[in-house]
């Protein structure tokens, strides 16, 4: 058995050219920092989740500092984190005051009394849990004002995926293969810029943009959050190997191309099968992405 890692920055409608240089440093260190506890022996889970904090620590992507702004103008946070071997899972919506809302979602998973908990309480549990506490105004910077006044301007109601907006940063995700064949899935955003306070996404939804099973797979969603909710797509994904015998990379294109497209949504996933397999469809223009396994260099890829 040998490991392997996937990450995503979040899909949408990203422009080429400008400096895609800091992107694909911050990718290549969030595979990095997933890597290193791979490589030891560690777990998926361990692995999914380091990967997820690098990202969320970066302002560049659309999770943790560098979160877009809700039509308050402020920051509220969903994360999920799913453990393949146990099928146990995390997940915290709304929290707008953990620092590293992946944190609190593992928390959830390790305390094993739920599977997602929401708004001020989960704040409250995080804090409890010992976990690092930030105001709401820590994960705001210049750039996402800049999107949440762009996106009202074309309409007070309309929401916008962060990279389809006048810039272009995502929504993260980990997913990982260990050595022992053990498989994970962790997604974390600030969701979609200009949205609904309370709104809650696919993300720290188990099935919709989270999933994990050593049956079969694992799974990170980005996209517009509504239609990944409809469309089931992690979920998908897993019932196309599990029950239909398909290959990852069928289930995983199929899941995009016929599932999340039949309710007209937009976005990607990445996915690492159970065999190391790993497939990262989108049927946005790009998705920032990057991928680790053992013995090969790591590659990141926006288009
Ligand atoms: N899927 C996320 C959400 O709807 C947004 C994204 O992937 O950028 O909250």
């Amino acid at each position: 058995m040998s490991y392997v890692l996937a990450i995503h920055g979040g899909a949408g409608t990203i422009k080429a050219g400008g400096d895609e240089a800091p992107f694909h440093a911050v990718l290549q260190a969030a595979l990095a920092a997933g890597e290193a506890i791979l490589k030891s022996g560690g777990s998926a889970q361990a692995a999914v989740v380091a990967a997820a904090m690098a990202l969320e620590d970066c302002p560049l992507f659309n999770a943790g500092h560098g979160a877009v702004f809700t039509s308050a103008e402020e920051h509220e946070l969903d994360a999920a984190l799913m453990d393949g071997v146990t099928l146990r899972a995390g997940a915290v919506a709304t929290v707008r005051r953990v620092k590293n809302p992946i944190l609190a979602a593992q928390a959830v998973l390790e305390e094993g009394r739920c599977v997602l908990l929401g708004g001020e309480a989960a704040d409250e549990f995080a804090e409890q849990a010992g976990l690092q506490i930030v105001a709401n105004d820590y994960f705001s910077t210049a750039l996402r004002r800049t999107q949440l006044t762009a996106v009202q301007a074309a309409h007070p109601q309309g929401v916008a995926l962060d990279h389809s907006a006048p810039t272009r940063f995502g929504t993260i995700g980990a997913v990982a293969l260990d050595l022992h064949g053990n498989l994970a899935a962790a997604t974390s955003t600030g969701g979609m810029t200009n949205k609904r306070p309370g709104r809650i996404g696919d993300s720290p939804l188990i099935g919709s943009g989270t999933y994990a099973n050593n049956a079969s797979c694992a799974v990170s969603a980005t996209g517009t959050g509504e239609h990944f909710i409809r469309a089931c797509v992690a979920f998908d994904v897993h019932a196309r190997i599990h029950y239909g015998q398909a290959t990852t990379a069928d289930a995983a294109h199929a899941a995009i191309h016929q599932s999340l497209r039949s309710v007209g949504g937009e976005g990607g996933i990445i996915v690492v099968g159970r065999d190391g397999t790993v497939a990262m469809p989108f049927n946005s223009i790009g998705m920032y992405r990057g991928v680790v396994r053992q013995g090969h260099g790591a590659q990141t890829h926006i288009f």
